[in-house]
């Protein structure tokens, strides 16, 4: 067992913090009160090699261990939920699922782009009567010679106005549940595709999310990624590795709870004395710094098991479930540590408050995630390997 991180990884941590500290931070209360989606985030992200830090050089990526991955997500949401739900669908919903399910030709054609940050993926699962109930979904897609026409509309969709390519799934078999799902590449300028965004979100308002509508949408038979009816084992398989970057998030939501309220507990004084000598304070402040190394550590278990070319669902699973209630707790916390002024835009805590709620319900429920891990506990769940498992850490040449 090694806990240390590599050179490398300090690097990369350093470089994200900086970016964060000039390029996020001193912006971000404006974007999020006008609900500003700053694209040019996304670019400067590309500039700096982190929209495909995972995924293999020859594939146009950085090249580096999953566990980078984690380090760019925690360190993006100490700056903000938004441009790491971003990463989150573009690299781990999006470019790792093509890495894990799709063709040489679909690499060429899409990873590369995707990796290399000229183009945008999102991920389009969730409909308006299937969230938690993937097997539901009802948009289905038909086969008439070299096309498959899609037709449904889907909901909450991160970047939905922003990405070039979406990883549509749908039904081609709708007398089917789990077993009729098929997965598209859908590209933005495909005839029939047309995206709204969702007004009045509770958090992430420097996001984008909405919804896709697909009318008619033809798509060429070379964009089924794996094979027909695998649609659900890739968007599973897609989950372990968005709730793993969501549960890393959750650390850097964490962090920035922490660095906040240790701030506010050295200034702010009540009977004489700093409020951090209060005992009561002291819990607060003792329980976000203990969730933070534990969220840590389950995040990077979840990661060495991905380097090892390992299944990783229960693990990952844990990892989200935990951490992204933990991170709930600690922006409640950090609000009442900072009394009435926590309850205003004043400070960031309140932000950290409501962004921090989304992750509790995407990427799979909090009561998804408790069912999951007594299943596994019950002996009721088990994971076999994959068709086609993530490539292991280092990449083949
Ligand atoms: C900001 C944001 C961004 C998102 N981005 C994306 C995206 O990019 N792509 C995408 O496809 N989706 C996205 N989603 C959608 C998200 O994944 C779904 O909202 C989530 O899966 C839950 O589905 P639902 O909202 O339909 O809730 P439902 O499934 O209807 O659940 C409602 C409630 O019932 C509970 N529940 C449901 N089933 C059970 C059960 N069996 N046992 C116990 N309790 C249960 C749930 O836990 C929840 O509390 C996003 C959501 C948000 C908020």
């Amino acid at each position: 067992m090694n806990f240390s991180l590599t050179e490398e990884q300090e690097a990369v941590r350093k470089m994200v913090r900086k970016f964060v500290d000039r390029e996020i931070i001193p912006y971000i209360q404006e974007w999020d009160a006008k609900s500003h989606f700053e694209t040019g985030i996304l670019k400067r992200l590309a500039e700096l090699n982190l929209m495909g830090v995972c995924i293999p050089e020859k594939y146009g990526g950085m090249g580096m261990d999953y566990n980078t991955l984690a380090i760019v997500c925690d360190e993006l949401e100490r700056g903000d939920t938004a441009f790491r739900t971003a990463v989150s669908v573009h690299t781990a919903l999006n470019s790792m699922t093509l890495l894990q399910w799709g063709n040489e030709y679909q690499k060429e054609k899409y990873l590369i782009p995707q990796a290399q940050g000229q183009k945008i993926g999102a991920f389009g699962l969730t409909e308006p009567n299937a969230g938690s109930d993937v097997g539901a979904i009802q948009t289905t897609a038909r086969r008439e010679g070299d096309v498959y026409v899609l037709n449904g509309s889907k909901t909450w969709i991160s970047l939905c106005d922003v990405a070039d390519h979406f990883l549509i799934f749908a039904k081609t078999d709708p007398s089917k549940k789990h077993d009729g799902i098929s997965c598209f590449i859908v590209e933005r300028t495909f005839s029939g595709v047309t995206t709204k965004a969702i007004k009045g979100k509770l958090g992430i308002r420097a996001g984008n999310t909405g919804e896709v509508f697909l009318e008619e949408v033809r798509v060429p038979k070379e964009n089924l990624v794996g094979e027909e009816g695998e649609g659900f084992k890739i968007a599973m398989s897609a989950l372990d590795n968005g709730r793993f970057t969501v549960a890393a998030g959750a650390c850097g939501l964490i962090q920035a709870c922490l660095e906040a309220s240790l701030k506010y507990c050295h200034e702010r004084k009540t009977f004489g004395k700093e409020i951090g000598k209060h005992q009561l304070v002291q819990q607060m402040i003792a329980k976000m710094s203990a969730n933070l190394e534990i969220s840590r550590l389950l995040v990077y278990r979840a990661g060495w098991l991905k380097n090892q070319g390992k299944r990783n669902t229960r693990e990952t699973s844990l990892a989200k479930w935990f951490a992204c209630d933990a991170a709930f707790e600690a922006a409640s916390d950090a609000v009442q540590i900072h009394g009435a002024y926590g309850y205003s835009n004043e400070y960031p805590v309140e932000r950290y408050l409501r962004n921090a709620k989304a992750p509790v319900i995407y990427e799979g429920t909090r009561e998804i995630h408790t069912i999951m891990q007594a299943e596994y506990a019950l002996g009721y769940r088990k994971d076999k390997p994959l068709r086609k498992m993530l490539p292991s850490w280092p990449f083949a040449e």
